[in-house]
């Protein structure tokens, strides 16, 4: 297993992750042997979002006295108050059900997860209320160890992330999310069905809330990484034939700031399946391919020229890795003005900078983006130019 710092919290991740939904109403042995197989492979951080108290109790016996080894999102807003699970704001409600789990969890719990940040109306009721008061102080009480939130609204999660509350996001990102434009909310997509036509380019605002977490060290953990199974579908994907899991995997993992791609697995076997990942080579995780050949609905390619940070364009002979640089100039871009410290340290403790290339244009023509790549490190080194 390979392990990430997830942004600020000093913690690190595995870089596959288990998304517990799929173990909700299963027996207590499969979910053992799920968790079991789980940590046998290394994976240390969990998502527990499902509110049901059997659930929880299942997942925190099958871990026993292992607890000690896993970072568990818990989150904070979700509830059955009706019988099926809500979105609750409702403070009574929601102290009940984050107590309730943080009981089940030895009265601690790593990452508390603001539930569900997606609406201006949600950021409203959370961030100016008892609620963002409430996961401050179970913070302060040492009950839960660092504050997170959920959303699937690049928008929204911008506004969350500049309270300066958060330190972790938990975010839904696969290719077909990322380049649909923001009007379309994600999840409204999912039961919609993909569709080529929304093909819009990168998404504008999404490429901003990654940039802005690696500005701010917020870490990123993966949610919907296979869009809720579309992307490897060959009937729902909407690329003209399904992305492999690994390939998705490897997608969200090479976005800014993310430690952790969450993947639900209700079996062993399906542990097995996501941690392949691991032992694959670069081609066959490869997902630029079927990207680079995106059109959208005007018919012209709608991804050229922005960056993936997929790597495809190496080797360089003077071993500027250029994935890297191009990230932090397009962090510089955002607010020239006030490039942050620790970007400009990340820039500067590169072993080969952008200033080092000798424009022979391999990059180029190996860039399934159209990325000017020379132009870039040529503006790296302007931006990063020190005093
Ligand atoms: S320049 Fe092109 S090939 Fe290189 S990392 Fe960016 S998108 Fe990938
Ligand atoms: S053009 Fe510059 S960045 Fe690209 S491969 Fe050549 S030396 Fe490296």
């Amino acid at each position: 297993m390979i392990y990430r710092d997830i942004g600020k919290t000093g913690k690190k991740a595995s870089i596959i992750g288990l998304g517990c939904e799929h173990l909700d109403g299963k027996p207590y042995e499969q979910v053992k042997e799920t968790i079991d197989a789980a940590l046998d492979h290394g994976i240390n951080i969990l998502d527990v979002f499902m509110p049901g108290k059997e659930v929880r109790e299942n997942i925190s016996r099958a871990l026993g006295s292992r607890r000690k080894d896993v970072l568990i999102q818990g989150h904070i807003g979700s509830t059955n108050v009706r019988q099926q699970y809500d979105i609750s704001r409702d403070m009574n409600a929601v102290k009940k059900f984050f107590e309730e789990h943080l009981r089940i969890c030895s009265g601690h719990i790593e990452f508390g997860m603001l539930f569900f940040i997606d609406s201006d109306e949600d950021f409203k009721n959370v961030f100016e209320s008892p609620f963002a008061d409430y996961a401050l102080k179970l913070k302060e009480k040492g009950d839960i160890e660092h504050i997170g939130f959920s959303s699937h609204n690049p928008v929204t999660a911008i506004k969350a992330i500049n309270t300066n509350i958060v330190e972790i996001m938990l975010f839904s990102i696969n290719p077909a999310f990322d380049i649909i434009p923001t009007d379309e909310y994600a999840l409204t997509l999912l039961e919609k069905g993909f569709s080529a036509d929304s093909f819009a380019g990168i998404e504008p605002k999404r490429a901003q809330l990654y940039r802005l977490c690696e500005q701010k060290n917020i870490g990123i953990t993966v949610m919907k990484t296979l869009g809720a199974g579309k992307l490897i579908s060959s009937e729902h994907s909407p690329f003209g034939k399904p992305l492999t899991a690994a390939q998705c995997i490897h997608y969200a993992l090479s976005r800014p700031a993310v430690a952790s791609a969450l993947i639900g697995c209700k079996n062993p076997r399906e542990i097995e399946a996501a941690v392949k990942y691991l032992e694959l080579d670069e081609e066959q995780k490869d997902y630029t391919g079927i990207l680079s050949s995106v059109r959208g609905a005007n018919g012209a390619y709608s991804l050229r020229g922005g960056c993936f940070y997929c790597s495809h364009c190496q080797p360089c002979p003077v071993q500027i890795d250029i994935a890297s640089v191009n990230k932090y100039l397009d962090i510089a871009k955002l607010d020239p003005e006030n490039i942050p410290l620790s970007i400009r340290s990340h820039y500067q403790s590169l072993k080969h900078k952008g200033g080092e290339c000798i424009k022979c244009g391999n990059c180029e023509s190996r860039c399934p983006f159209g990325v000017p790549v020379i132009e870039n490190m040529e503006k790296a080194e302007m931006y990063f130019k020190q005093d």
